[in-house]
């Protein structure tokens, strides 16, 4: 069973269930509106909001850790748009009733990207434009320690009416509910060893992969299935339960020189091979956590249950 009396397991579970109730409670609450970053994708008050409070329940918990994340405040404090700032302080004033605005920015600005030996790295909305949609996004939290993946942690709150799921390395991965029953079950990898059955699962966004080439890819390994297209780490939530077999993270033609964001696979990476399941990068190759918040060394992502992993890599080689 999973030891929640570890402090950082049993951190990173609560911190996760707190961040997701605020997540939902801010869709609930505030027509979500989103603002452009300067790399042209989307952040909303949840994204802010939630690093906030992580930000500031990692300061309490473990006060010497760095924690990289995706978002600074420095998008928050220059938005033109009005009241934006007053909506992310008041969002986390449930958890944080005296919270000012100079303390959330600070908090926000705890997830300063530089990584160190022992860190922790945060998504804190995963799939902002399924946030918008209203489809999956995931919480995405993990501890690396020596470049080594140790917590995987997703809250999934629209996947199967909210899931927290989490890997401890040579510990298995777990799900339990965000909220209701307590009680954690054991997540395993599907069995499928038939491309023919496999279940592939892709982004959602066709700008994140590359549609032809996963078309090809699909024949050449016999999948005969559609994919299905989910935002975020869910789609690793997905494969540790068994329900899905495949994922490939294809880099677009629009963007053929895009790395991975390590707070965008870190706690996924950890979560499927915790379930018995492989993850490599396009050429086979370890995904490596030592290198940054961007995964340099590495391009692209094949994640699968084990079985159908020989069979994708070569397929890519021969692609
Ligand atoms: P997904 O919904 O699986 O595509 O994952 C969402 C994540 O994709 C976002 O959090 C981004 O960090 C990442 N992303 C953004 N642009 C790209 C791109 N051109 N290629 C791959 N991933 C991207
Ligand atoms: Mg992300």
């Amino acid at each position: 069973m999973i030891d929640l009396d570890h402090p950082e397991i049993g951190f990173a579970v609560g911190a996760l269930k707190e961040a997701a109730q605020l997540a939902k409670r801010i869709q609930r609450e505030m027509a979500p509106t989103a603002l452009t970053k300067e790399d042209k994708s989307p952040v909303t008050v949840a994204d802010f909001a939630v690093q906030a409070l992580l930000g500031r329940s990692l300061e309490m918990a473990f006060p010497e850790d760095t924690l990289v994340a995706e978002e600074d405040s420095a998008t928050l404090r220059s938005t033109q748009q009005q009241g934006i700032q007053n909506q992310v302080v008041e969002s986390i004033a449930h958890s944080v009733p005296d919270a000012t605005l100079e303390q959330v920015y600070q908090w926000i600005d705890r997830g300063g990207k530089e990584s160190g030996h022992r860190f922790w790295t945060l998504d804190p909305i995963d799939g902002t434009k399924g946030f918008l949609r209203g489809d999956q996004y995931a919480v995405a939290l993990a501890l690396v320690v020596k470049g080594e993946v140790q917590i995987g942690a997703l809250a999934c709150p629209n996947l199967g009416g909210g899931s927290l799921i989490i890997a401890v390395r040579g510990q298995g991965c777990w799900r339990t509910h965000l909220t209701g029953p307590e009680g954690f079950e054991k997540l395993r990898v599907s069995a499928c060893e038939d491309p023919a059955q496999a279940r592939l699962l892709r982004s959602f966004e066709a700008e994140h992969t590359n549609v032809g080439q996963m078309d090809e890819l699909m024949q050449a390994i016999g999948v005969s299935a559609q994919p299905v297209l989910m935002d975020s780490q869910a789609k690793y939530a997905v494969l540790a339960e068994g329900t899905g077999d495949l994922l490939f993270r294809l880099l677009s033609p629009t963007y053929p020189d895009y790395r991975e964001k390590i707070w965008d696979q870190a706690a996924g990476s950890l979560v499927i091979e915790e379930a018995g399941g492989r993850i490599t990068d396009l050429d086979g190759k370890r995904l490596d956590f030592s290198v940054g918040p961007l995964l340099t060394q590495n391009r692209g992502v094949v994640a699968s249950n084990g079985h159908l992993h020989e069979a994708a890599l070569k397929a890519l080689r021969a692609h």
